[in-house]
This record gives C-alpha cells, sequence and structure tokens, in this order.
C-alpha cells in the first residue's frame, strides 16, 4: 500500500487538563515521538487524563488505546461508538462485501488481483472501548478549557470538531484542511450520501466565529471561510466533471474514475489500492448526483450503470 499522502497527524495538547485531541499512527515511533513531545512539558504518557478523538480514522486514532491502558479515558462522538458494533459485523465478511462492490464497480478485471489479498480483509481491528460519547452541540468542559462539539458526517460518519467559541479556535480533525481536501468516498455496502452529508457539516461550521482552525493535517490558518468557499467550488467542479464523462453514453463507477483528473496521479498509474480509493470518492459523487436526479442508476447483472438524467 502507498504512503499515506496525508503525511503527519497532528495531536493537539491542552495542558491544563491534561487532553489529548487526537493521536498518530500506531507505530513504536509515533509513541516515542509523543513521548518525547510530552516531556517537554513536564507530562508522561500515563499523565494523559484523556484522549478526544475526532474519528475513528486509524492516523488519528493509532495510540488511543495504548493511552487508554496507560490510563487515559478515550472520548468519542456517540456516532463512534455506536460505529464499533457495525465495524466488527462489517468485518465477518468483509472480503466478500469488497468482491460484490468491485463487480458492482464495473472492476471485474481486478477480482484475481484482489483474491491475493483475502488476508488483509480478514484481519480484523481490536474494537475501541469508549468511555465517554459526546452529542452534536453539547459542550464539553474541561479545566481551562471549553468546547462545543459540533458533529460533521461526511469524510468518516461519526467525524465531530471542537469549536472553542472564547479562544475563537476550531479543532477541525479532517473535516477542513487548509490544502488537501478531504477524502469524501463511499463503500457499496454502506449506504450512505456522505457528499450530501459532507456538504452540510461544511454549512454547520461556515458561519462560526473563527480566529485560527487546528486541522488533523499540514497546518493551521485562518480563513475557514473562505477555504470552505473553495471546497465547495472544489466538489460542484467535481461532480461537473463527472457528469461530462456521461454525454456520450452510459459508464461504470471505474470507468467514470478513469476519465477524471486526480491529483495524485494519472488513472494509469495508479496501484489497485489507489483505484479502488478513487472508485469508492467516485462512487460518492454518483450517489450524490442520483439521489437528486441529475443521473441515473441502472444495475445491470452484477454491474451499476450511470447515464444523465
Ligand atoms: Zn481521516
Amino acid at each position: 500500500m502507498e504512503r499515506n499522502p496525508l503525511g503527519k497527524t497532528f495531536s493537539y495538547l491542552l495542558t491544563e487538563s491534561r487532553t489529548l485531541i487526537d493521536t498518530g499512527v500506531p507505530t513504536d515511533n509515533a509513541y516515542k515521538g509523543l513521548q518525547r513531545q510530552l516531556e517537554e512539558h513536564g507530562l508522561k504518557p500515563q499523565d494523559i487524563e484523556r484522549v478526544i478523538i475526532t474519528h475513528l480514522h486509524n492516523d488519528h486514532i493509532g495510540l488511543a488505546q495504548t493511552l487508554q491502558e496507560h490510563g487515559a479515558e478515550l472520548v468519542a462522538s456517540r456516532v463512534a461508538a455506536e460505529k464499533q458494533a457495525q465495524v466488527q459485523e462489517e468485518y465477518r465478511n468483509l472480503y466478500e462485501l469488497n468482491v460484490e462492490e468491485t463487480r458492482l464497480f464495473g472492476g471485474a478485471e481486478y477480482l484475481n488481483f484482489l483474491a491475493r489479498f483475502v488476508y488483509a480483509f480478514r484481519d480484523v481491528p481490536r474494537p475501541l472501548r469508549i468511555d465517554r460519547t459526546l452529542e452534536d452541540g453539547e459542550i464539553f468542559s474541561l479545566d481551562g478549557f471549553s468546547f462545543k462539539v459540533i458533529w460533521t458526517p461526511g469524510h468518516s460518519h461519526e467525524h465531530i470538531v471542537l469549536y472553542d467559541e472564547a479562544d475563537r479556535l476550531l479543532f477541525s480533525g479532517d473535516h477542513v484542511l487548509p490544502k488537501i481536501t478531504s477524502h469524501v468516498a463511499l463503500h457499496s455496502y454502506d449506504h450512505r450520501d456522505p457528499l450530501g452529508e459532507y456538504l452540510d457539516s461544511l454549512e454547520k461550521v461556515k458561519d462560526l466565529d473563527v480566529e485560527t482552525v487546528l486541522p488533523g493535517h499540514e497546518w493551521a490558518f485562518h480563513n475557514l471561510q473562505e477555504r470552505i468557499e473553495q471546497l465547495r467550488a472544489h466538489h460542484s467542479r467535481r461532480l461537473q466533471e463527472m457528469k461530462d464523462t456521461l454525454k456520450d453514453g452510459e459508464r461504470t463507477v471505474y470507468q467514470v474514475g478513469s476519465r477524471v483528473h486526480w491529483d495524485s496521479r494519472p488513472w494509469p498509474e495508479m496501484s489497485f489500492w489507489t483505484k479502488r480509493m478513487a472508485a469508492t470518492e467516485t462512487y460518492a459523487h454518483l450517489v450524490y448526483m442520483r439521489n437528486r436526479g441529475e443521473v441515473k442508476e441502472e444495475k445491470k447483472g452484477d454491474t451499476l450503470y450511470y447515464r444523465l438524467a
């Protein structure tokens, strides 16, 4: 698998309440890095009282269980806690679900390749035990700090951002990043409209009075509203670009994906895993347009086809 294009994940330490917002990847190196940085504040991992996680992606929860074993309380959205059970269920036949999805997306030529990685789909992650759950709109107060929890589904369904009104800070996780467009994707077995949710979630944070945004990756930034406008414009361009690929007839998800521009690298140079990610992103856009009557979806045999409505 390719390196995470997002690079580093930020972990934020609220010193007075000994709280961490997100943790890095689950590697020894990341743990040593965290230890070293905590030492600069005279703290050890055992001193961390709680870890708040914005969403359940590996680069954000990687060290959460380790810190929990050292005594930290694990805090996440209620949706994150509910998702633990669903994910365990999904993992029971994740490989079969992915075979079905590959066919639905029109990627039958990749099935032999996928079969070589059955083992990777059988590797069920240990569920997180979330000690305290947060509700949308809840005010969460800690020593020296108080913030509003805002549920922002889209990049992932359980995603929350934390808004500190007094200091005009927004811990944005992966909801709004300064340069990279958050990956908004959908698996065929998820039955959601994540792009619709994502665009609604951008609206939810757009009018907040924010001086500084502290995201999960890249760098801190100040132009929240402008950035949100850019992201909305990006997705409408993207939707149009995908629609344009349907002008001369119906196409599968993989066909649409192979005909649009990708920032990472051209389609023919992508590994299967990157194509699969690109296909789930394409599917999220097609489902968005299908739900709004802009494209028609038809299942023929095991495969979905899209055409202009
Ligand atoms: Zn993420």
